[in-house]
């Protein structure tokens, strides 16, 4: 497979690369910031591009947060940013639900497992739903649990669709709520699949290792709403009118960013060596994507302005 162009130090094969493209979508964690911290040069790089008439998009898989929220995460960083520049995964199911699936009464409510990020997506979108951070769904399961699951009489006959991302709360009560949903019909989503997630110099579960026992349950796979979904790429294609051969998507993974880049056939896809994947991963012969550029870090860019 052909290898990515390095453009680290490589000020001409830089200033062609941004002179390629009119809008880059940019993954966040491991691109922008590594958890709390921001690497440096990001503002500034970010500051370069748009000064050049860039438009800056910023595609996140993290479905914890609703996009006021990740404003505030924007804003703490010092990164400027504006709301309708971010689309993370939460809000990508939400406008799947309403202008795709269009759930209709009298079964047009979602049961949540996931967090406060999605529930305030929904309720954007006037989507009801049920589950989520509801503390009577992060308790310990009891035999009248059992019995009014198993009859049915403690489900709600208007869930039409089982949302899964991540949740710190998951529990067997809600595992189960969602399992019997989704026998009775419910569709089936999940706002991304990530196996884990960086944080702190380590991994941890990922909204996909919590959709997981339902697939194991089911035998059905989920539509999944983030990254490499190309229902997300569409979403994002319909709401900023993207020419995709100029768009360039930027991303620490290959399963997700990098994929997500090649399968929506955009002008091009660049590799940041600040995360998830190092050079080996794409040169491997079973190499899940590879990149057509990449560089060291994102601010090895701000060499264009020299
Ligand atoms: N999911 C969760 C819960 C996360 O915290 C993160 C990163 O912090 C991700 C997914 C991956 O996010 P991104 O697509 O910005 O790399
Ligand atoms: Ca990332």
């Amino acid at each position: 497979m052909a290898q990515p162009k390095y453009l680290s130090g490589d000020v001409a094969a830089i200033n062609e690369f941004i002179d390629k493209f009119d809008v880059f979508l940019f993954d966040c964690d491991g691109v922008l910031w590594s958890g709390d911290h921001v690497f440096e040069g990001v503002v500034e790089t970010l500051e370069l591009l748009r000064s050049r008439g860039k438009k800056t998009v910023f595609v996140t898989n993290n479905s914890t947060k609703s996009r006021p929220e990740y404003k505030k995460k924007f804003e703490g960083l010092g990164i400027p940013a504006d709301e309708d520049e971010i689309f993370g995964s939460a809000y990508s199911s939400a406008i799947y639900i309403s202008r795709i699936l269009k759930l209709a009464p009298p079964k047009n409510k979602v049961f949540v497992v996931g967090e406060a990020g999605i529930e305030q997506e929904l309720t954007t979108e006037n989507i009801p739903f049920i589950g989520g951070t509801d503390p009577s769904f992060r308790r310990d399961v009891t035999v009248e649990d059992f019995n009014g699951l198993a009859d049915g009489s403690l489900l709600d006959p208007e869930v039409g669709c089982v949302l899964v991302g991540l949740d710190w709360h998951i529990n067997y009560l809600k595992l189960s709520h969602a399992y019997q949903y989704l026998r009775r019909g419910a569709v089936f989503l999940a706002t991304n699949v990530d196996s884990t997630f960086p944080m702190n110099n380590n991994f941890f579960p990922g909204a996909g290792s919590i959709s997981v026992p339902l697939v194991h349950m089911t035998g059905q796979e989920p539509v999944a709403l983030g990254k490499p979904s190309q229902a997300m790429m569409d979403a994002i294609e319909g709401k900023f009118h993207l020419d995709r051969a100029r768009t360039c998507m930027v991303g620490d993974r290959l399963n997700t960013d990098i994929k997500f880049g090649i399968e929506g056939r955009l002008g091009g896809t660049l590799a940041v060596l600040t995360g998830v994947n190092k050079k080996e991963d794409w040169e491997a012969a079973d190499a899940v994507a590879v990149p057509s550029f990449y560089v060291d870090k994102l601010s090895d860019l701000r060499a264009a302005a020299q």
